[in-house]
């Protein structure tokens, strides 16, 4: 079988590309994938994206442009299953894969894996064809156990995938420097690791004037917006904003607007989580000043931006963070978690300001900074437009990881050339 040389499969298993974000399970790591291969697709690769076929409804491949699609292949029903239940469907999902390669005449050189179940998939291929692994972790288990409650039953099988594949991959790609110093602490000190950042759309976000989308909002000139957009996560952190928000709104700040769009659905994690920071809301006595716009689709995400005063990210953990990016790509001011990538991405008192996680004390402080001091508050959002140009397009992270995937392939191609002969 033939190995095309400028062909990549970026697999995603349990984030799929092609559907819609920002509810459960359906977040950066998505976008993630979908950008990079769009990206890459535009630069000359052939990029097919793996995912997992979560209803019956849905198309068994999606053909974004000729040179980039999503195919979807089964790993037990097709309906939702949560990541935490699915790592037992993988080896019918390698079987899928291989039998994908069989019925089109062609295996894949290059695979780039995303997130702990497609690392495990990637690693089983890598002993059943000649092949180059790179891994994008999206979350790391040993961060992320640090910060909830009640440890999954899979936690330790994740653990151990995710050493092996630090091990083993022939690359690594963290997203910040604070990602890899956590592999590097909290993984293992073996390993090949590139930093090379997540992107965002610089065409898409920043191009709408402020007073435009208030009008489109319905927003008054004179309201302070507060904006939240992300999932409904516990480690999302959104009860922190809340409570800084309230102790703003009991110190006599007027005007405010607390904005929280994200998708949820009744009865799932997310649904429940809405529950709880509408709960919150009410004992707080915010409900006249807070709005739930719910999932805030790719036309309206960046008009909520462009309209915002101040966005916050308060994860308790987070491993990039895109909202960070699109926000400042947007021009505002950003108030996040001092964790994880925000650390690399905000610039304290120069694109944003970080606070501590979990302290509303800190978050309304911080928050009160910038919308007291308007003329401060549009120095940040230029000096955040200017650091995503700079470090943070969605095509200047594709040449990075073509040139990754340009070095490894060249290096499987060499090594499967000698098995052969
Ligand atoms: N998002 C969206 N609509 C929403 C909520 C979130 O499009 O209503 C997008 C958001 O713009 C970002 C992604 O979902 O691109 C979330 O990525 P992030 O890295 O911030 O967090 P994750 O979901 O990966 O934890």
């Amino acid at each position: 079988m033939l190995e095309k040389q400028n062909r990549i499969a970026l697999i995603s298993v349990d984030g799929d590309p092609a559907i819609a974000i920002g509810q459960e399970e359906a977040g950066g790591q998505n976008v993630y994938v979908r950008q990079v291969g769009l990206a890459l697709a535009q630069q000359g690769w052939k990029v097919d994206m793996f995912t997992r076929r979560s209803s019956k409804e849905q198309a068994a491949i999606v053909q974004h442009n000729a040179n980039c699609r999503t195919i979807r292949l089964p790993a037990g029903a097709p309906e939702f299953i949560g990541r935490d239940e699915l790592f037992s469907y993988l080896p019918e999902y390698v079987k899928a894969f291989q039998a994908f390669q069989q019925q089109h005449g062609f295996r894949y050189s290059l695979v780039h894996t995303n997130y702990w179940l497609s690392a495990w998939v990637g690693m089983r291929l890598k002993q059943l064809q000649p092949l180059s692994q790179i891994h994008t972790y999206h979350s790391l288990g040993a961060v992320k156990y640090r910060n909830i409650d009640e440890i999954p039953a899979i936690a330790t099988k994740r653990l151990a995938v995710e050493k092996a594949c630090l091990e083993t991959a022939e690359r690594i790609v963290a997203t910040s420097p604070q990602e890899q110093e956590h592999m590097r602490s909290l993984v293992s000190t073996t390993g090949q690791i590139d930093i090379i950042p997540c992107g965002t759309d610089i065409d898409r976000f920043g191009a709408i004037e402020r007073e435009a989308a208030r009008q489109q909002l319905g927003i008054a000139a004179n309201e302070k917006v507060v904006l939240y957009v992300g999932r409904f996560d516990k480690r999302k952190g959104i009860e922190t904003l809340v409570r800084s928000v309230a102790r703003l709104h009991a110190a006599g700040r007027t005007n405010l607007k607390l904005i929280i769009g994200g998708g949820s659905q009744p009865g799932r994690c997310d649904g429940r989580e809405r529950d709880r920071i509408e709960g919150i809301v009410g004992e707080l006595g915010l409900d006249t000043i807070t709005v739930f716009p719910g999932r805030l689709d790719d036309r309206i995400l960046p008009v909520y931006y462009a309209a915002a005063d101040v966005s916050v990210v308060p994860s308790h953990y987070e491993p990039f963070g895109l909202v960070a990016i699109e926000a400042m790509a947007s021009q505002i001011p950003v108030v996040a978690s001092a964790v994880g990538g925000l650390q690399f991405t905000v610039v304290p008192e120069e694109t944003g300001l970080l606070a501590p996680a979990k302290d509303d004390v800190a978050f309304a402080q911080a928050i009160d900074r910038i919308l007291a001091d308007s003329s401060w508050a549009r120095k940040l959002g230029e000096r955040g437009r200017q650091r995503v140009e700079n470090h943070f397009s969605w095509q200047g992270v594709a040449i990075e990881l073509g040139h990754l995937y340009t070095t490894l392939n060249s290096a499987t191609v060499e090594t499967s050339r000698a098995i052969a002969a």
